[in-house]
């Protein structure tokens, strides 16, 4: 759902002209120095990207799903350590609030958030407890007016920069799947809360992880999202279910800019007497691109219209989160190969985000943990 068209329309222009002008310009410093400048960090708040999906209630501008798809395909251009930098406090690390949340904690977190005074991670991964979630070991014991929280998380994005997490830990230690599962907001400076090293990465410099370990860490009785025990789990999976959108958004953007560079490349690159964009080869990778970026953005704006509907979009999510993350690595492959030699040395943006893409088809589930989401809504909805 589009509320306003014109006012749309000039958000996403403020935000095309950013990534033109500024992210794109800044991107290959980024990637050295492993940070984005503080200036373009103040520039994005100005622009209240941080608070993009945040209510406008709580400061944020409270887009609607297929708003946000179409500014995430703007600002997804850039490298994706841009996108990364405001995606926890939109996604992953306000949803939980937003979604299931306390009046209270929605009012003492929430504008924080949406300004980027404040920034949020989301802890579910555990050295042991990567694509079965649920299995996850961080305890959470009640003692008195709060709970013990001990384990570690791992591979938590934002986590270095992070002031607040919403952590999923175990909270009845008689089970060992879902249901004994709660989510909990932590502050950073919260005794017995520490962060590791942050990790070297494959790609997405100026992005950071860590892990984050609990040991011994009280977190007050009011900090439990909802006030409830329990239900933590369906708090997560719901607000995978949204961020899926938003990755496959961001995976249509970065294909669509490195198959607009592999074309320029191609008509400015000339052999046997021509620009290689004359010849079929090279036009069939350049086509299949071109027709499979298209397809995944049609997906993604038809799943985030149902979602603003109402529906329930598990199934369509997750497939336009695995279709637009397998394309983006098709498009980057061949993006590289349409490069040549000068695909594979760090002169061209494309040796760059052929790494940076990498991660999508990995994190907020991988393509084999889709498939298996996919395949049992399908038997599910056949079963009713
Ligand atoms: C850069 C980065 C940022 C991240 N950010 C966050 C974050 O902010 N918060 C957070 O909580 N987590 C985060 N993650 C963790 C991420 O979500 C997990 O890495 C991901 O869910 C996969 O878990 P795993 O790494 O343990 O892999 P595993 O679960 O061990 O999977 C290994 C392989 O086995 C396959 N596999 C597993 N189970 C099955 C099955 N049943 N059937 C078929 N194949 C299967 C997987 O698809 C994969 O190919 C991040 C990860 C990275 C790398």
């Amino acid at each position: 759902m589009i509320r306003d068209q014109a006012t749309l329309d000039a958000l996403v222009e403020t935000v095309s002209r950013l990534v033109a002008e500024r992210l794109i310009p800044a991107e290959a410093a980024v990637a050295e120095t492993d940070e984005i400048p503080p200036a373009i960090i103040a520039e994005m708040k100005r622009l209240g990207l941080f608070g993009l999906s945040i209510p406008e209630e709580y400061g944020g501008l409270g887009v609607t799903m297929e708003e946000e798809v179409n500014v995430a395909f703007a600002l997804g251009r850039a490298a994706p350590a841009f996108r990364s930098l405001i995606a926890t406090n939109n996604g992953i690390g306000s949803q939980g609030i937003i979604m299931d949340g306390t009046p209270e904690q929605k009012a003492k977190y929430l504008p924080a958030l949406a300004s980027g005074e404040m920034i949020a991670s989301f802890a579910l991964t555990e050295p042991e407890s990567g694509s079965d979630a649920a299995s996850l070991r961080t305890r959470a014991t009640r003692d008195g007016d709060a709970y013990v929280l001990n384990g570690t998380k791992r591979f938590i994005t934002n986590a270095p920069e992070a002031d607040v997490f919403t952590v999923m830990a175990r909270t009845d230690a008689a089970t060992t799947d879902a249901r004994g599962i709660s989510a909990f907001i932590v502050g950073r400076d919260t005794p017995g809360l520490s962060i590791g090293k942050p990790d070297r990465k494959m790609g997405q410099r100026g992005a950071h992880t860590a892990d984050v370990i609990f040991d011994n860490c009280r977190v007050p009785c009011a900090n439990i999202i909802g006030g409830r025990e329990g239900v933590g789990f369906k708090t997560a999976m719901k607000v995978l279910d949204k961020g899926r959108l938003h990755i496959a958004a961001v995976c249509v953007a970065i294909a669509e800019r490195m198959l607009a560079d592999a074309l320029a490349y191609a008509l400015e690159r000339k052999q046997f007497g021509q620009p290689i964009a004359e010849f079929q080869l090279i036009q069939a990778m350049l086509a299949d691109s071109k027709a499979e970026s298209y397809a995944a953005r049609s997906m993604v704006v038809d799943a985030a219209r149902r979602r603003d509907e109402g529906r329930d979009v598990g199934t369509e999510a997750a497939c336009a989160k695995l279709f637009a993350s397998e394309m983006c690595g098709r498009v980057a492959d061949r993006a590289v190969q349409i490069h040549g030699g000068a695909g594979y040395v760090s002169d061209y943006a494309i040796e760059r985000l052929y790494r940076d893409v990498r991660l999508f088809r990995i994190f907020e589930g991988t393509s084999q943990i889709l498939q298996l989401v996919i395949g049992r809504n399908m038997i599910r909805d056949a079963r009713r």
